[in-house]
């Protein structure tokens, strides 16, 4: 079961009653996650027998689903806590600040044609939540093959949790291979006889980490006085960093997904767990690995939304064999690979055909077949640049263009 969580802004604030849930639900939350870690408990049922009854008589209006959600909710917090102390990462006893409730499918009502949601405060009380929709939000409150999952509220915004199966991920009839690097996805595309080069670049993403790191650094000197200040604004200015780049990645994902759809590819990625890079400290920082590994979550998470066969390839030496001898050379080059049997080639070009080699030749890639020397003088094909996201547009034009 596939799940999406879908953003709803409100029309209007949220009715004085259901802060109020909002209020107990977090103290029902911080004194289920007490005693859990008295209990030594983590599970919602075993939450619930040991805590149910009283909870009942603590919070005598609250309706009994959404009390059960608490411990859902409760269980979560602990499970993260646990994982946190077995790996003993110093961390406090966890407290919900945020007002927040979640309630389970059977405990709301959503009206998908008008966008209202129908929430029970307690017996005989409802109150009636107007969602802001959006085109992008028709596309899944429209669409009946989607169930509703949970509900999360907040103080200034739902969470609309949408569930379907799995599509079963077609047939590939061709192959998109893609090596991942600092600055863009390059590689190639598979199909018949024919082959292409293929990059949608991100260049403006390591700009941003560089940026904002600068900021941080900058900040954490100005404050050094007060370390609570300086602690919150570079917590904030991390978000935002975040947010800036996941942005552009969703954007790369989504042209690398509808040029995937379209021709049907399977697509090739390298599995980049347990890759780590042995360079200098400053250097890491620069190539991190964050944004590649997030590029590859959203596309694997957004291909199997829409029944893409994702492939994911071990790229050890990858980067340093020629796909038509095999020979592997012993350190990478420059720009350019260069074999003794005279193949040369974009060293990222050159390693994302060794991928596709590897994944055809585990019959990962259907009955793919390909002929290496058929990409030496090709034309690229430009997936996305960034001059594609103009700002004013709110979901970019990630469109393919084609650029000889
Ligand atoms: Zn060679």
């Amino acid at each position: 079961m596939l799940v999406k969580g879908v953003v709803f802004r409100l029309e209007s604030d949220l009715p004085s009653e259901a802060k109020f849930l909002l209020e107990d639900f977090r103290l029902a939350v911080n004194n289920a996650v007490r005693a859990g870690l008295q209990a030594r408990v983590t599970s919602r049922n075993a939450l619930c027998r040991i805590a149910y009854k009283d909870f009942r008589e603590l919070h005598p209006r609250m309706l009994a689903k959404h009390l059960v959600s608490s411990f859902e909710v409760a269980g979560g917090v602990l499970k993260n806590h646990r994982r946190r102390v077995r790996k003993f990462v110093a961390c406090r006893i966890p407290y919900i600040k945020r007002l927040m409730m979640k309630a389970e499918n059977q405990a709301y009502e959503l009206n998908r044609e008008l966008g209202i949601i129908d929430l029970p405060i307690r017996a005989g009380c409802h109150v009636e939540l107007k969602l802001v929709v959006s085109h992008y939000h028709r596309k899944y409150l429209d669409d009946m093959t989607l169930s509703l999952g949970s509900l999360t509220v907040l103080p200034d915004r739902v969470i609309v949790a949408f569930r379907k199966d799995a599509p079963k991920p077609f047939l590939p009839e061709s192959a998109l291979s893609l090596d991942t690097n600092e600055r863009s996805l390059d590689g190639v595309f598979v199909e018949g006889d024919g082959a292409k080069v293929i990059k949608a670049g991100f260049p403006e993403i390591a700009i941003i980490q560089q940026r904002h790191h600068d900021r941080r650094s900058r900040l954490q000197k100005k404050k050094t006085h007060d370390r609570r200040i300086s602690r919150n604004l570079c917590r904030r200015e991390g978000a935002r960093e975040r947010h800036r780049v996941e942005y552009r990645l969703h954007q790369v994902a989504n042209s690398v997904l509808k040029f995937a759809e379209e021709r049907r590819s399977a697509i090739v990625l390298e599995d980049l767990k347990g890759f780590k890079s042995k360079r200098s400290k400053e250097l890491n920082r620069r190539l991190s690995l964050w944004p590649r590994r997030k590029l590859h979550q959203i596309i694997e998470y957004k291909a199997q939304w829409k029944g893409i066969p994702v492939v994911k390839v071990d790229p050890r030496n990858s980067s340093r064999t020629c796909p038509t001898c095999g020979r592997t050379q012993d350190s990478r080059m420059g720009a350019e690979f260069k074999c003794e049997c005279g193949w040369h080639l974009d060293r990222h070009i050159n390693a994302s055909i060794n991928l596709l080699q590897t994944a055809i030749s585990k019959g990962m890639a259907g009955g793919l077949r390909f002929n290496p020397g058929a990409f030496q003088h090709d034309v690229m094909m430009i997936l996305y640049e960034p001059a594609m996201a103009a700002r004013s547009e709110p979901n970019g034009t990630s469109g393919i263009v084609g650029v000889t």
